[in-house]
Parts: structure tokens; sequence; C-alpha cells
């Protein structure tokens, strides 16, 4: 069966900066699990799924457009220490709720006696990806799903 719209396909990934240094990976973990075209996972990720069947491996180059978007300066605000719990430091990152009710992860990059400056990029924002992929599974994915827009059962959501 080939990876189009509407299929629910399981990736095995690792993922690598410009510098061959591994970002992140699916190894030793359950393959990934999302719904191809509902926009699950990144653009030039899904794009270069396509047509693919279970088994293929391929190797892609993503870059920011593609990817987490560029970086921008303007996505940096400045809070009250106060209004931040606990400990902060240069580098820390946390999770925040986004205004889609998504979640954004934000990191601390200056902290004052009285302010702390947060950056709202994507950390991937501006990178080149580079990502080894291999397909899985690919199925048709169920009325619910589709009515969802995400994947449910073993390495999809749960409820
Ligand atoms: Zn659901």
């Amino acid at each position: 069966m080939q990876v189009t719209d509407n299929k629910v396909v399981a990736i095995d990934y690792t993922l690598k900066d410009d510098d061959g240094q591994v970002l992140d990976t699916s190894d030793g973990r359950e393959p990934l699990y999302y719904l191809h075209g509902a926009q699950n996972i990144i653009p030039g990720l899904e794009n270069a799924l396509t047509g693919k069947s279970s088994g293929d491996t391929l190797q892609v180059t993503i870059p920011p457009e593609e990817g987490y978007g560029p970086r921008s300066d303007e996505m940096q605000q400045t809070v009250p220490r106060s209004e931040l719990p606990g400990e902060v430091e240069v580098g820390m990152r946390f999770h925040a709720s986004g205004g889609h009710g998504g979640d954004t992860v934000v990191t601390v990059v200056e902290v004052t006696d009285e302010e702390v400056t947060l950056d709202t990029n994507h950390p991937l924002a501006g990178a080149t990806l580079h990502f080894d992929v291999t397909v899985r599974e690919v199925r048709d994915a169920s009325q619910e799903e589709l009515d969802h827009g995400h994947v449910h059962g073993p390495g999809g959501h749960e409820h």
C-alpha cells in the first residue's frame, strides 16, 4: 500500500543537523505514527513520503521553510521574573500553551534580577533538517481518525 492522503503511516526516523549530530530518533522506541495529509508532521517530510510504500527507506534534506520555519528575532519577549515559578537559568526550556490549543516550547535566553527574556521560536526553527526514514507500515485510516485528524491506538492518541 502506498502513502497517500488519509493513510496512517508508521515511520522509523533519525533526524540530524548539518554537522551530523543526532537531534532526535525513534531508535529504541515505537515508530512514529501519523495521519498523512493532515499536517501531523512537517511539510517537507510529508511531501517526501508521498507515494512511498512499507519497507522503503529514504534520506531527505529539508530546508527551514519546509521544516520548523525560519528563526525570527521578533519572537522574543520579556516578562517580569515574578511571572515564572522557581529558578530560571539561561538555556532552560519549558512548554507553554500556545494560542491554538497547541504546545510551544520557549527557551530562556537572558535572565536579569527583574526580567526574563524568552525565545518562542521552535528550537529547530532556522535549521536544515536531515532525515533518515524507513516506512514501517501503511494502512487505511478509520473514519474516526479522519474526523479527528490524528491516529488512534498504538503509537497514536489513546482516548
Ligand atoms: Zn482522536
